[in-house]
């Protein structure tokens, strides 16, 4: 339909995370990860201002998990919680003091470059690992994420028993351990980062197939809703592709160190898919997409930051130079 978007494609990796027990030397959101002994583990010293509410821990979000996914999958009928847990569950809300500590990363995400074969790295390396502190920042009130670049050939001797976190903010900072399922994908940039006159007419062509749309779909929300959630920018868990822009107009990101405008490298998502982009539910999960089901397959991480993603940039110039993060 608009050639002129042809040299805009780009390749993206959806991730398709789903739990499961990854081993240390695979690719994983929330799972393990190859570090070195004799490396010490990453800790965050804050800033962690007090939002006024307790802290929780890692052990106490996955206790939580386990207590509302037995409860939800409970026959009708049945008591939703039983008196025990629901004691477990209001100490559980109480929470723990806020922490004054330094707080100990919290592995993201560990991607093979031979899982992800887009994934721009610095020479001799083929693994990204991603870790984050589970607490927001002043800058941007989002998790602290941090990088490292590895040789696995010199990955010999790991920890196996890496600290945990004191404490985390919010439950939704802990990710699920989950396997990867890695599919590439075609992705076209978001309306706004289209130049005026052909972002009229996707606009224009975008409306004219609400025609085909049920009442009250996401299609009739706003013109460019079909083009921009079902065909240009892939949701879910990613690396690479086009910036999910949602409540900020697209902005230039330059690197700190070069100038250079910084590149999506990994999306950190809330939500595999929503009511607004269908199209990119995978097949074989779309039976259970509609249905009642405990954990909800659209949120297989269990990550939320406030609902939204979390997209990691870097320097197509070097990975090296700083990366900056984005909420959106
Ligand atoms: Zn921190
Ligand atoms: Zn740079």
């Amino acid at each position: 339909m608009f050639p002129q978007l042809a040299p805009l494609a780009r390749t993206t990796t959806r991730l398709h995370p789903r739990p499961g027990s990854p081993a240390g030397n695979g690719s994983s959101i929330g799972g393990p990860l190859l570090w070195p002994v004799t490396e010490a583990w990453p800790t965050c010293d804050g800033p962690h201002p007090a939002d006024g509410r307790p802290a929780t821990t890692v052990e106490d979000v996955r206790l939580l998990r386990h207590l509302m996914t037995a409860a939800n999958n409970r026959p009708a009928g049945d008591m939703f919680l039983t008196p025990q847990e629901q004691e477990v569950v209001d100490r559980i809300d109480r929470g723990r003091p806020w922490p004054e500590e330094p707080v100990a990363l919290l592995p993201v995400a560990q991607l093979h470059l031979r899982d992800v074969p887009h994934l721009r790295m610095p020479d001799q390396a083929d693994v990204l690992q991603v870790l984050w502190c589970p607490f927001d920042h002043p800058e941007q009130q989002i998790p602290r994420t941090a990088l490292f670049w590895r040789s696995s050939t010199r990955l010999t001797e790991v920890t196996t028993a890496p600290p945990q976190p004191v404490a985390v903010q919010h439950e939704g900072y802990v990710p699920e351990p989950c396997l990867i399922h890695p599919e590439q994908v075609t992705e076209y940039p978001a309306p706004l980062e289209l130049e005026t006159g052909l972002r009229e007419q996707v606009e224009r062509w975008s409306a004219e197939q609400k025609a085909g749309a049920a009442p009250g779909s996401a299609y009739d929300q706003a013109e460019t809703a079909f083009y921009q959630y079902e065909l240009s920018v892939a949701p879910g868990w990613k690396v690479g592709g086009w910036a999910p822009w949602s409540f900020t107009d697209p902005r230039p990101l330059p690197c700190d160190s070069c100038g250079t405008p910084l590149e999506p490298l990994l999306t950190i998502a809330s939500n595999e898919w929503d009511d607004s982009n269908h199209s990119w539910i995978p097949y074989e999960d779309r039976a259970d997409a509609t249905g009642d089901i405990h954990p909800d397959p659209a949120r297989p991480s269990l990550v939320s930051i406030a609902g939204f993603n979390l997209q990691i940039y870097t320097c197509p110039t070097s990975p090296q130079h700083p990366h900056a993060e984005l909420l959106q």
